[in-house]
């Protein structure tokens, strides 16, 4: 009997709105550093304790970015603080919030690699152990629907309550997680096997992980997710 495989729950600690703000603002300048997003495209949001969700704002470039720059909006999508109009794609960050209370961070990227699988309408295969625990299984192609839409939202919302990314159709990517900087890392992973992935349909077939390592890490991504 193999020995059961444990993994420590994130600790949950109790963040003010300011911290939360804070890290959003960082997870933008780190994805812009590790290429994941480029100039003005692509979202961050995070959930904030009083309710509201902190998000970036639109037509501003990451290298400029400050604090004061971000945008608050409650979960129906009206402006609560800030200057700035809210980024367009408001409301892909908002349906994800409304629809799954665990759910306290969203990045919504162009990856490059993952977005080669969107534009194909091919999921991303879930081949690699790390990718079931910390993605939940495979990527989905959530519908194709108009950029910026409230359709858009409520269709990638559809795919993310038992996975922490779902591909765009024709469009990108959007990872969830329980935290930004949670969401940042799934985002990462995801790009990175993507490219993995296609590099590796070039070498051969990819081998399915066993059925028996599916059924272990299955319970593994829900625990990570509700931590
Ligand atoms: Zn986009």
């Amino acid at each position: 009997m193999p020995r059961p495989v444990t993994f420590a729950p994130m600790a949950k600690t109790k963040r003010s709105n300011d911290e939360v703000k804070q890290e959003v603002l960082d997870t933008a300048k780190e994805l812009l550093r590790s290429g994941l997003v480029e100039g003005t495209a692509g979202n961050i949001s995070g959930r904030l304790p009083d309710g509201n969700v902190v998000m970036t704002p639109s037509s501003l470039s990451y290298e400029v970015m400050q604090l004061e720059d971000l945008v608050v909006l409650d979960l129906d999508g009206n402006v609560v603080e800030g200057e700035r109009s809210p980024t367009s794609e408001k409301a892909l960050h908002l349906a994800c919030m409304r629809a799954h209370d665990d759910i306290h961070g969203v990045i919504h990227s162009h990856a490059i690699f993952a977005t080669m699988f969107a534009v194909t309408h091919q999921p991303i295969p879930c081949v690699i152990e790390e990718f079931d625990i910390y993605v939940g299984g495979e990527v989905p192609v959530a519908g194709y629907q108009l950029t910026g839409s409230d359709s858009l939202g409520d269709e990638v919302a559809r795919w993310v309550g038992d996975r922490g990314a779902v591909l765009m159709a024709n469009h990108g990517l959007l990872t969830v997680g329980t935290s930004a900087t949670n969401a940042m890392k799934v985002a990462q992973l995801v790009e990175r096997t993507a490219k993995i992935i296609w590099g590796a349909r070039i070498l051969g077939d990819l081998v399915p992980l066993p059925d028996s390592t599916l059924e272990r890490f299955a319970p593994i991504y829900k625990l990570l997710r509700s931590s």
